[in-house]
């Protein structure tokens, strides 16, 4: 029987310069024996750069977005020179792949906004994916770069693709699965895809992570390890919070909670191919490799402390009748079907009489388009800058402290989970 598959994704943070790369192949080397897919991420914070090369463009300032482009580049370059030497292949193949962007940036600005977006968005994975496997070769490693648009395919909804599961499957199962018994590593990117007209595609921001869950599904990886800068999945985000503790052990639906309601240390959409044929999933420390981590399986406990998660940009509008009439079946339906139109993620809802409210993400300018589409029937209330505090297996101290000081402009509780929508008081507040 042919060994065992696993699947590691490594995140920017992990690979954001040299030293993160020389660990990266460190950990490959020592824990990465056997049949093995490395996912990568776009190095440190390129991605965000590189939508500046698009929204520069955008404006059709294709200078600010060339220098841009140039600088994004350049530091691709000078770590290859601290890893590899001045003289090196990668220099050749980073090149011929920033080159593509280049002549996208000589041309005008004609196409749709989102699928600009991805031709250029895309490139981030592609060069950090092509410096990983120079590097990992030239410390002895047998490598095969994939391009994942050749191998996960999606709809045409650019930067945020569906995928189409039976022929990224089959792509994946064909191309990969042979390479990986013969003992080589595979290095592809998360992130990116491709529609059958070989448009390159993205997933939506963070997607790497899901990126490494179809690989895991359609290789039946044996698990799926993601390396963070943290132990491992926590009580809460430690960027945001004291005395937050490690989970050892998460069940596949407390993590697709956490997740969905804005615990950004897992892509929520990762949770589901991998409950789906039961693989589990490991959150370890690029840090501390060799710390257990956090596993996320079917059998975890059903017990677990109080666990906050924070989704900031929440939108909250109230949408109500102008004639006094009730919002009931026939509007409710409408104001779905809008929902679903516009593509908003509805984290709480509340009906009353003559008003229907909901807390949304913030996204862009959906909501604005939404309240717009509605105006002839309804009238619509927003309140932006809001935060969705989520305490999971609350305590009323906990949830005490996070309502502390701000207002409250929305409260549920269903069984022992407590949500909120909270705001900035706009009213004196007593200090302690
Ligand atoms: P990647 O490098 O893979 O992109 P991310 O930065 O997306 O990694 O995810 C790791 C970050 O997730 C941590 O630095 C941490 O601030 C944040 N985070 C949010 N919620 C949690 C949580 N509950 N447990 C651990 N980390 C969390
Ligand atoms: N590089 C992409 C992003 O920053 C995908 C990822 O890192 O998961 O959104
Ligand atoms: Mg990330």
């Amino acid at each position: 029987m042919a060994e065992a598959i696993r699947i590691f994704k490594f995140g920017g943070a992990s690979v954001c310069d040299a030293a993160g790369l020389r660990n990266v192949g460190a950990i490959i080397s020592t824990l990465g024996k056997g049949p093995l897919a490395v996912v990568v991420s776009a190095m440190g914070k390129t991605t965000n750069a590189l939508e500046q090369v698009v929204s520069a463009f955008a404006k059709t300032d294709n200078a600010t977005a060339t220098s841009k482009l140039n600088e994004i580049k350049q530091s691709h370059y000078d770590i290859a020179r601290e890893l590899l030497g001045d003289e090196h292949p990668v220099y050749a193949q980073l090149n011929d792949a920033f080159v593509e962007v280049e002549w996208l940036l000589e041309e005008s600005f004609d196409q749709k906004y989102d699928y600009v977006y991805d031709q250029i968005v895309s490139i981030g994975e592609i060069a950090s994916s092509i410096l990983l496997s120079a590097y990992l070769q030239s410390i002895d490693l047998n490598v095969k770069w994939f391009d994942a648009r050749g191998l996960i395919r999606t709809d045409g909804l650019h930067r945020e693709a569906w995928v189409d599961w039976s022929s990224t499957e089959r792509l994946i199962k064909t191309q990969v699965r042979p390479v990986l018994t013969d003992n080589y590593i595979a290095v592809t990117q998360g992130f990116i895809g491709s529609t059958s007209d070989n448009e390159t595609t993205t997933l939506g921001r963070e997607g790497s992570d899901y990126s490494a869950a179809i690989f895991s599904y359609c290789l039946d990886a044996e698990s799926m390890s993601i390396w963070k800068d943290v132990p491992g999945v926590l009580t809460a985000d430690p960027r945001l919070f004291d005395n937050v503790t490690k989970i050892d052990h998460l069940s596949y639906r407390e993590a697709i909670e956490m997740t969905y309601y804005g615990a950004k240390v897992i892509h929520p959409k990762t949770i589901k191919p991998l409950q789906n044929k039961a693989i589990p999933l490991y959150v370890k420390s690029f840090i501390e490799p060799a710390g257990a981590g956090t596993r996320v399986d079917a059998n975890a406990p059903l017990t677990y402390p109080p666990i906050i998660t924070v989704e900031r940009d929440q939108a909250l509008v109230q949408i109500s009748t102008k004639d006094f009439s009730f919002v009931a079946e026939h509007h409710l339906k409408d104001l779905f079907n809008q929902i679903a139109d516009y593509r908003l993620q509805v984290n709480m809802m509340q009906n009353s009489a003559i008003s229907f409210s909901i807390s949304v993400n913030d996204q862009e300018d959906r909501v604005d388009r939404f309240i717009k589409a509605l105006e002839d029937n309804f009238t619509c209330d927003i309140r932006r800058g809001l935060e969705l505090v989520t305490v999971r297996h609350a305590d009323e101290i906990v949830v005490e402290q996070q309502r502390k000081g701000k207002m409250r402009f929305m409260n549920e509780r269903v069984g022992n989970t407590v949500q909120m929508v909270l705001g900035k008081m706009d009213v004196p507040v007593r200090k302690d």
